[in-house]
């Protein structure tokens, strides 16, 4: 069985050595989440998936399923394992469904925050780049007495929900 190792920068190697695959782990650097994760695939689609988190994904037959709290050194067995084949011994870990644990409440509010917030700075810029409102060419819409905006039928607030198929947050 032939396979590969990965990471997250791009970097691959064929049928790694065991201290090719420990030098991919002991790469990953911690304060870079966005591609801090290393993973071992071989010919049929199976996969485990290393994040400098601590967090180890398996891959099999469209199913994922993880470890949490992972050493470097507990991913390097698992990944032996994965390269010779032996599925059996892997299927014996306690891995849980999905490809990382639930995030927490707290965790999802504060996912939800920083959505909200990158959101609104978005909202903000488009607005601000509406231009100002023509007094004497009304906003079409019936019930505002604004003026409409130059590349618009309507003023800066009603443009907004136009486009961006929402209410607009924003009033001046
Ligand atoms: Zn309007």
């Amino acid at each position: 069985m032939r396979f590969r190792i990965s990471n997250g920068n791009g970097e691959s190697a064929q049928s790694p050595s065991l201290s090719e695959m420990r030098a991919f782990l002991e790469a990953l650097d911690p304060a870079d989440e966005e591609h801090g994760a290393a993973w071992l695939s071989d010919d049929e689609g199976n996969a485990l998936e290393y994040e400098v988190g601590g967090n180890l994904c398996f891959s099999r037959d469209d199913d994922d399923r993880h470890l949490s709290g992972v050493s470097r050194e507990r991913a390097l067995e698992l990944w032996l394992l994965l390269s010779r084949g032996d599925l059996e011994a892997l299927e014996r870990e306690a891995w849980q469904p999905g490809v990382r644990p639930p995030l927490s409440a707290e965790e999802r509010a504060a996912r939800d925050r920083a959505t909200a917030a990158a959101q609104l700075a978005s909202d903000r810029e488009f607005y601000d780049a509406l231009g100002p409102e023509r007094a004497a060419i009304p906003c079409r819409d019936a019930d505002c007495d604004r003026g409409s905006i130059a590349l618009s039928i309507f003023c800066r607030p009603h443009h907004f929900a136009s486009i961006r198929g929402r209410p607009c947050p924003f009033d001046h």
